[in-house]
């Protein structure tokens, strides 16, 4: 398949990729957490052509993106009071919500589910592309099953060219981590994916919110849960990566008296000159927001560098932090030393 580029600076861009979505095709865009791989989230066909094109799971659903909050009465059945308040507050903006689905949204488009997530971008050009196709768009992270979330325009080109009929140029996203998840489709509101709005922020509107015992745990094989992409092992970096807990002096030495061939450091910026191994960096260890945006541009570099074990100096799991641990720590595989 012929993969049309687009730079949303030029004029007519933004149109050309509305209308390849609104004819049901596929398109990368930007928004500001990861790009997006999107089709119309009504029509079953296309949103299928994305599970083929990213080599998705088919029982993971995808999240539906929305311009306007009216866009809600022909995808979800209810808007529950808690989800209101949230939106009034955090959209548009990098926050998910889950709720019972309309008839309207396919099976395939949320994996067979009752419910469906749906999410209200901030970014300007994800946001005059729902527009002008006039229809909410799913969209899955833009990278192929099992890469890190793509950041970057070239992120996109590298896994996707061939396999979608556009992709647009938005710059690199601020964000950096996907949204954070809340579903309401149970009793109580549970945090189902941290991200940029926070665990606390959540309970600011909410009062109290339950978090998934995914979004830190490994789940147990075979285990049912809330949300079907936890239990795949996402962005996972050919290296063998370890995560390290402990201050940055503690981490340092560590790593130095590990040092060999393929031994890589991933860690914060103020480190690495005091390391002997090679290093990619993740931002200061002062900026949670600087780890979410750098995270996964540095986990793809680890790929590309030949590295073959990889010491993860983690980020404080609170805040912002709380999304960089939960990718880091999937990265990992799970396996955590504690110093
Ligand atoms: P991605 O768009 O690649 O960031 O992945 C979307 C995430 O949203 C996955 O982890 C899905 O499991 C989750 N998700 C989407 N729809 C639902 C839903 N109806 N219920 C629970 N989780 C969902
Ligand atoms: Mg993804």
């Amino acid at each position: 398949m012929e993969t049309l580029l687009f730079d949303a600076k030029n004029e007519g861009s933004v149109e050309a990729v509305a209308n390849i979505l609104k004819n049901g095709g596929l398109a990368a865009i930007p928004t500001e957490t990861v790009y997006g791989l999107a089709a119309n989230a009504f029509d079953a066909e296309a949103c299928a052509n994305i599970f083929r094109a990213k080599g998705r799971p088919g029982d993971n659903p995808l999240i539906v993106h929305i311009c306007d909050t009216a866009m809600l009465s022909e995808i979800v059945s209810e808007f529950p009071e808690g989800a209101k308040r949230l939106a009034e507050k955090y959209w548009p903006g990098p926050l998910t919500m889950i709720m019972k689905k309309s008839e309207k949204i396919p099976d395939v488009t949320s994996a067979g589910l009752p419910s469906v997530a749906v999410r209200f971008p901030a970014h300007p050009v994800a946001r005059e592309i729902i527009e002008k196709a006039g229809i909410p768009l799913a969209a899955p992270s833009a990278n192929l099953s099992g890469s890190p979330s793509p950041t970057t325009f070239e992120h996109c080109t590298h896994d996707l060219m061939g396999r979608v009929d556009a992709i647009i140029d938005g710059g690199s996203c601020s964000v950096g981590v996907e949204s954070t998840i809340i579903s309401f489709a149970g009793e109580k509101p549970v945090l189902l994916r941290p991200g940029y709005i926070t665990l606390e922020q959540l309970c600011e509107v909410l009062g109290e919110v339950e978090v998934s015992h995914a979004v830190l745990e490994k789940l147990e094989e075979g285990e049912k849960v809330l949300s079907p992409g936890m239990k795949y092992k996402h962005y996972a970096p050919k290296a063998q990566v370890t995560l390290i807990k402990a201050s940055s002096e503690d981490y340092i030495k560590f790593v130095n008296e590990h040092a060999g061939k393929g031994v890589f450091a991933l860690c914060f910026d103020e480190e690495a000159k005091m390391l002997v191994v090679s290093t990619v960096t993740y931002g200061s260890k002062f900026s949670d927001a600087q780890q979410a945006e750098h995270i996964f541009e540095a986990l793809r570099k680890i790929d590309e560098s030949g590295a073959e074990k990889v010491f993860a100096h983690s980020p404080k799991a609170s805040g912002i932090g709380l999304a960089v641990y939960n990718r880091l720590i999937r990265a990992a595989g799970f396996d955590v030393i504690e110093i």
